[in-house]
């Protein structure tokens, strides 16, 4: 039986298992087609009256905000600035076995996406069924090292027992060691307390964890902020004790495998959860400007079409967010976090395979480096197993040099850099694409971080409403991170609007 809780206006909300309708789903989706396809001028004459809500962004956050308005009875519209539903949400359906360009695995403690997923009527894949990319070698300052010989390997500069540590594990293991995050409730992190270790990272794994420089150089190769020293220790804390209450979930729960993905590829959840609402998705609708005259919205859109509600829900990235005007002003402190934070760069190059250039040099497919391409991966996503595309994954500091590059010029520059470093990639490799969140207007990059200094100046204040808009968005999120984070921080929002509805 749900609970049922009144808001300020007297509204009943019903607060038990959510009902997302698969039927409206398979209703409303070939009108949310319809109206996509429909050329600008058209879709700006759509005339939305009375509406409760608007929600600027249709990534997850933003669309769980919708749906779960929208079952409690409002009339929600969604603006998205992209030609696409989903956000940081990316299946590539072109490149062949549909690898994910963005939000990639659910852990075990995902239960919002999980819920979602299996109420929309979707199937989950869990690690056995999701064949990847498989062993790893290694190459560092040069030299080709293989996982059997990376423990007694003089390039090895862990001690003890650590040196058992394959390079691509580092920073997950050795960050996580003593880690006063650890068995702590999951908000732990913007506590008084812990805010001695908001300090940088590279400083706690010296003075407090002994690591020598080496160690660090190698733990900070792929990083998902930009670089350790920028990066708050307790930002990495957090990260490794949500990942600790994953993984514990997984060995103690056999229903939750430990890492799972959508059948058919992650964009098939916030396609069906756009699919689900009543008011179809705006797409190619950028908001740029806020104003809020005391008792509704307007969002004003590039097109030149504005449309009012008596609430907002924002969920866009803070890089993107810098660019939008507030009328009224937002408060300083938001404006500081606004300009200030920022999200882990990455770049993906993407590549068809002509020849499985492995059996020429019979070194593993996949390779972890300290190269400029940092990660070079066969995925293995055919029906059996079949290696499908090879991706260069380029993360933190040494994706920012790629700024100054067009796609053409990325394409080359990595290609040349992987057939220097492995002879056999020659005449092998075909670039099918270029993807990177910080690359793209609408994105600003992969995942939220914290600098030194910054949770304790910012993180407890960022889920502050401004007048009648709200904030959604994984960088919000207090407990999860990622996919999860984002609906953790829609479903906030959602009761934030709702209470005052
Ligand atoms: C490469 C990569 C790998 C990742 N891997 C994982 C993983 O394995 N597991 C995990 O949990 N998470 C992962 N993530 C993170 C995860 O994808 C995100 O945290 C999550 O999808 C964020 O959802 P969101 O709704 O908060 O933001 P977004 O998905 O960014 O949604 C915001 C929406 O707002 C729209 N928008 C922006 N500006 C405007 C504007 N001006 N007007 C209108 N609309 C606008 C955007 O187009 C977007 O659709 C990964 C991300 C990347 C990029």
């Amino acid at each position: 039986m749900p609970d049922h809780t009144k808001t300020a206006q007297g509204r009943e909300l019903a607060m038990g298992p959510r009902r997302y309708s698969r039927r409206r789903f398979i209703g409303s989706s070939a009108s949310a087609l319809a109206v996509a396809a429909l050329p600008g001028a058209a879709r700006a004459a759509t005339n939305y009256k009375g509406l409760d809500a608007l929600v600027i962004g249709a990534g997850l956050s933003g669309l769980h905000a919708a749906c779960l308005l929208q079952e409690q009875g409002l009339n929600v519209l969604t603006l998205e600035g992209r030609n696409r539903i989903g956000g940081r949400v990316y299946t590539l359906m072109d490149v062949p076995g549909n690898p994910e360009a963005g939000g990639e695995w659910m852990g075990a403690n995902y239960a919002r996406m999980m819920d979602t997923a299996s109420k929309l009527g979707l199937e989950m894949l869990g690690p056995n069924e999701v064949s990847d990319i498989r062993e790893w070698c290694y190459r560092i300052r040069g030299e080709y090292i293989l996982a059997a010989d990376w423990p007694g390997h003089p390039l090895n500069p862990m001690q003890g027992d650590d040196r058992q540590i394959l390079p691509h594990r580092m920073l997950f293991v050795l960050s996580h060691k003593n880690n006063p995050l650890s068995g702590q409730p999951l908000d732990a992190w913007i506590t008084p307390e812990l805010a001695r270790y908001d300090i940088p990272q590279t400083h706690y794994l010296k003075e407090y964890l002994g690591f020598n420089e080496e160690t660090i150089r190698l733990m900070n190769v792929v990083i998902h902020t930009d670089h350790m020293n920028n990066t708050s220790a307790l930002h990495e804390m957090r990260r490794y004790a949500v990942g600790e209450f994953s993984a514990k979930l997984a060995a103690t729960r056999p229903d939750l495998p430990a890492w799972r993905q959508i059948k058919g590829g992650n964009s098939r959840l916030p396609e069906a959860m756009a699919a689900s609402l009543e008011n179809p998705v705006e797409l190619n609708k950028t908001v740029y400007a806020f104003e809020d005259n005391g008792s509704e919205v307007t969002a004003h859109c590039m097109d030149g079409t504005r449309y009012t509600a008596r609430q907002a829900i924002c969920s866009m990235p803070y890089p993107v967010l810098r660019k939008v005007k507030f009328t009224p002003r937002l408060p300083a402190r938001m404006e500081r976090a606004i300009d200030e934070i920022d999200y882990g760069t990455s770049i993906q190059v993407h590549f068809l395979l002509k020849k499985n250039f492995w059996e020429f040099d019979e070194l593993p497919a996949s390779m972890w480096t300290d190269e400029p391409f940092e990660r070079f991966g066969v995925h293995h996503r055919g029906p059996n197993g079949e290696p499908t595309s090879a991706v260069a994954f380029i993360n933190g500091n040494d994706a920012y040099k790629y700024d100054f590059m067009t796609d053409e010029q990325v394409a080359e520059f990595t290609m040349r850099a992987l057939e220097r470093a492995r002879p056999a990639l020659k005449g092998a490799l075909e670039p099918i694409g270029i993807q990177s969140c910080h690359r793209e207007v609408h994105g600003g990059g992969d995942w939220v971080f914290w600098r030194p200094g910054q949770v304790s100046r910012f993180a407890a204040h960022m889920r502050e409403a401004h007048g009648n808009i709200h904030f959604a968005g994984e960088h919000t999120a207090l407990l999860e991170r990622g996919m999860e984070g984002a609906f953790e921080s829609g479903e906030r929002a959602a009761v934030d609007a709702l209470l005052r509805a």
